[in-house]
């Protein structure tokens, strides 16, 4: 038993524990100076003075958000009305992320993303998959290091106290027989070879660091739209190389799926499928127009759909189909995606919610069992396990366990949007009804980065931030 005094550095006891599927009462987290946990110790065998006593509170392991664009808070609210006579929909609102995307300096990718970071932060996430497409400058030459960009996010997400997967991407051209889009210069890395030594040089750079825990780096070849089938087979084959997470757009819009189908004779699943590039580290964002067929495929190679409702929703992309995926075995992951909200836990409710609106039921993907708390720990499963296997986490299995790290946020038993609740039905309580104003600590390797509901820089990343939106929009 690993119980050694001198190790610990810490004990947290909280009233409730999530762990192993469900709440513990009277138990303590044990945690060694690593921020690691050594144990989850009954209370009464905790030595006094070490205990951090959290008093009328639930501790939930750290929600790991696996898909992000953290500059685009910068268009939150301003994208809301229509921009022409025609439809608006995804491409019409892409446009107006470009026209972002295409003035920010590092400075102001800094502010915007630690803001993002920081809503992240307040709302319980602990952990962030960062698929990041800026590259190059705003006139498109390259920055003297050409990972400035990428290590100013990760910069940001350190700062806030996050951990961070710095999914680099890749991007080659505009799409299939189409001219070049002057907007989206600073994202292309036209071969693989120049992509795969920039991403080579991060990734060892990161390892130096603390063996890649806080911030490690996987690679995301931007869509099939953008990448190649020559230079996608590179980046898949370095990715299997040095055992990287591997993310891709799939199956977002129709359009893209008919694209493919006219450059390749197949839809964007069955491409990846057939060339063999669906395993357990491959991570398809999105996957809303897939057949069972497809479904089958993902849930073969153990691969994983990341699934961000808050986004597709606001975009108008579609609804995931969940139920499809639950029922074949496909892990899904969750991400806040545009920022339209971040709230992790309305992501993982949209799962089942646009299922109900969709089959007129209640209950859709868990519907055999009675236990109250089973179809919140399967969704709270995607916040969290399978986010962690989404990203990859060097030292993580997103789940508060004995050799996991202290990764957690509690919320207050008492706030009005939980109060009430009973340990059985708690989680229940957290998935379908927490109010992100119920989170009240935050711990990242057991160091405390939100503390009663506040983290200390908050102040300053905002005030940042408004300085940053005058800039841009007055
Ligand atoms: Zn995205």
């Amino acid at each position: 038993v690993p119980n050694k005094s001198d190790d610990i550095e810490l004990a947290w006891l909280p009233d409730l524990v999530y762990t192993g599927g469900r709440f513990e009462t009277g138990t303590a987290l044990v945690c060694d100076r690593a921020g690691r946990i050594i144990s989850l110790a009954p209370a009464g065998e905790v030595k006094e003075g070490k205990v951090v006593r959290l008093k009328g509170r639930a501790v939930l392991p750290g929600l790991v958000n696996s898909h992000s664009h953290a500059f685009q808070r910068v268009i939150r609210g301003r994208t809301e009305y229509r921009t022409g006579e025609g439809r608006d929909n995804f491409w019409t609102w892409r446009e107006m992320m470009y026209s972002a995307a295409t003035r920010l300096s590092p400075e102001d990718l800094y502010d915007a993303s630690r803001l993002t970071f920081l809503e992240m932060a307040l709302s319980g996430i602990t952990s962030v998959g960062e698929f990041h497409y800026l590259h190059l400058a705003p006139d498109g030459s390259a920055y003297d290091d050409p990972n400035l960009l990428s290590k100013t996010v990760i910069r940001a997400a350190r700062d806030v106290g996050l951990r961070i997967c710095l999914l680099r991407v890749a991007y080659a051209r505009a799409g299939f027989a189409a001219s070049p889009n002057p907007k989206q210069i600073r994202f292309i890395e036209a071969d693989a070879e120049s992509f795969l030594d920039n991403a080579e040089r991060l990734r060892s750079e990161l390892d130096k660091d603390d063996a890649g825990s806080s911030a490690w780096v996987g690679v995301a070849p931007h869509s099939v739209r953008a990448v190649p089938l020559d230079y996608l087979k590179e980046v898949f084959h370095y990715a299997r190389e040095k055992r990287l997470p591997f993310h891709m757009h799939v199956a977002e819009q129709p359009a893209e799926i008919a694209a493919c189908m006219k450059e390749h004779g197949r839809s964007p699943v069955a491409l990846l499928d057939t060339e063999g590039f669906l395993d357990e580290r491959f991570t398809g964002v999105h996957g809303i127009h897939i057949s069972e067929e497809e479904a089958r495929a993902l849930s073969r190679a153990g691969s994983i759909i990341c699934a961000c409702p808050t986004t597709e929703r606001n975009l108008g992309d579609g609804v995931i189909p969940a139920a499809l995926l639950f029922t074949e075995g496909v892990r899904v992951s969750l991400g806040t995606d545009s920022h339209t909200q971040i709230d992790l836990l309305e992501d993982a409710r949209e799962l089942e919610y646009n299922m109900r609106l969709k089959k007129l039921e209640r209950v859709v993907l868990n519907e055999a069992s009675a236990d109250p708390s089973a179809l919140a720990a399967s969704l709270f499963d995607c916040a969290t396990r399978h986010g962690a296997a989404s990203i990859g986490m060097p030292a993580g299995r997103g789940a508060l366990e004995a050799g996991q790290p202290a990764d957690f946020f509690t919320v207050d038993l008492h706030h009005p949007s939980i109060a009430g609740a009973c340990p059985e039905d708690l989680l229940a309580h957290v998935l379908f009804s927490l109010s992100s104003a119920a989170v009240r600590e935050v711990v990242v390797g057991g160091r405390m980065i939100v503390e009663a509901g506040q983290h200390r820089a908050a102040r300053e990343i905002v005030e940042k931030f408004i300085a940053l939106q005058k800039r841009l929009w007055d």
